[in-house]
């Protein structure tokens, strides 16, 4: 049988209503974690793990120029 359809009061996705789920019935496993913080630190690791990728990206980038430069000299 299909759980029910909410719809979160918080961000507005809709979710299954399943039973034993924890936090208020009007929202969403992630925002009915306890910890608001919880989804601010997240986004934070997430923001500087894209960014030092990125930055890992570039490093590569350029040593495979310096590589390719170095090749042709
Ligand atoms: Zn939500």
């Amino acid at each position: 049988m299909p759980f029910p359809i909410k719809t979160c009061v918080v961000c507005g996705e809709e979710f299954e209503l399943r039973p034993g789920k924890p936090g208020f019935a009007n929202r969403c496993p992630r925002c009915s974690e306890p910890e608001e913080t919880d989804s601010d630190t997240e986004q934070h690791k997430d923001e500087i793990e894209r960014r030092s990728e990125s930055e890992m990206n570039a490093e590569r980038r350029r040593t495979i120029r310096d590589m390719l430069y170095r090749k042709d000299s």
